[in-house]
């Protein structure tokens, strides 16, 4: 309306997906922080299988991944239709961004892109220490950056499915000598591949900035990095703006959670509403195209086969609210499109 809707033009580059590279130009919707395949169920605890119904699915969902078989979602099945849903809510490209630790499962993710038909990125990367073998755990930076690119150049496990995005890098607060050595093998890699970095920050609010000293340190591009969960990390906002200055992306990715309450930390949370009012300010600011934002799905009650909102929640429902609260045309492609495909978009002559 205000400006005239951008063209495919202005996103360059290659999105490498499971089941192939596709030019950047070819996508409209991105979801650029999701697990579609998962198991995020903290070390340790234990699986009932008490199956979610109507009478316990709200308190289920109320300390969400508190519940080991709420955390995980490996049926391959169950995440084709959720793929289906997506696309059916406008959604073109789905990043699945689970790496070592949390249940990757890439062979899942090539056969419900297939059956779905909607695209979908896999990731290399290790999350937090506490989640990974000892394998993993004792690897050496140069060891870590040589897997994350043989991911990304070669395949994974086998497979032909090669990783399209370095991350999301597990960090702790205080941070731990592996989640230190995997940020600076994700530079590495990253300047190998030319692929994005995406981090998850520890919950501390020094711990973002943390985090980008050793990767600026490390030599990675910090315009195509970014720092996940602003949500939990800066609940109302500050910082925030201080952070995209320093020239990363910085992302809410809690879109869809609507309680007031982070079960994980007992601290405040914001509502879609008031994220879209914290994102308001940054393009306000002249840092709007820096935003990314996302739903960061992990747990069953969020999906449409749990009756929860699914992937869709974003372009169902965000996006005619962003445009109600007056967001330009051009604010919402960037949010949707633009900023997440210049993360994802490998340069050409890398890819090749
Ligand atoms: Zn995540």
């Amino acid at each position: 309306m205000d400006s005239p809707p951008p063209t495919a033009m202005d996103a360059s580059g290659i999105v490498r997906t499971v089941t192939g590279d596709r030019p950047a130009g070819d996508f409209q919707a991105v979801a650029v922080h999701e697990h579609v395949l998962f198991d995020i169920a903290v070390p340790g605890s234990h699986a009932d299988g008490t199956p979610i119904d109507m009478i316990n699915r709200w308190q289920i969902d109320y300390r969400s991944n508190e519940t080991a078989d709420n955390a995980r979602q490996q049926d391959r099945a169950r995440a084709g239709e959720e793929l289906v849903f997506t696309q059916e809510d406008g959604c073109d490209l789905i990043v699945d961004q689970t790496v070592w630790g949390i249940g990757r499962d890439v062979a899942g993710l090539a056969a419900a892109s297939r059956t779905s038909g909607l695209a979908v990125v896999c990731a290399t990367g290790t999350y937090t220490a506490a989640y990974l073998g000892e394998a993993d755990r004792s690897a050496s930076a140069e060891e870590l950056a040589e897997r994350f690119v043989g991911e990304i150049a070669d395949g994974i496990e086998g497979t032909s499915s090669r990783a399209g995005l370095i991350g999301e890098i597990g960090c702790s607060w205080p941070l731990e000598a592996v989640e230190e050595r995997a940020l600076r093998a994700a530079a590495d890699a990253q300047r190998t591949t030319g692929a994005g970095i995406s981090v998850h920050p520890g919950r501390h609010p020094d711990a973002p900035f943390h985090v980008v000293d050793i990767l600026d340190q490390a030599g990675a591009d910090l315009s195509r990095t970014v720092i996940c969960h602003m949500d939990r990390t800066y609940p109302e906002g500050s910082r925030v703006a201080e952070l995209a200055r320093t020239g990363v992306m910085v992302e809410w990715d809690f879109f869809g959670i609507e309680t007031s309450h982070y079960w994980m930390a007992d601290h405040a949370l914001p509502t879609d509403r008031q994220r879209l009012e914290m994102i308001r300010e940054l393009f306000d600011q002249g840092l709007g195209d820096r935003v990314l934002v996302s739903q960061d799905i992990c747990t069953r009650t969020r999906l449409r086969n749990w009756g929860g909102h699914g992937y869709g929640h974003l372009f169902r429902n965000i996006r005619p609210l962003m445009a109600r609260l007056g967001f330009a045309a051009a604010e919402i492609d960037s949010l949707l499109r633009g900023n997440p495909l210049r993360l994802l978009a490998l340069p050409e002559r890398k890819a090749a």
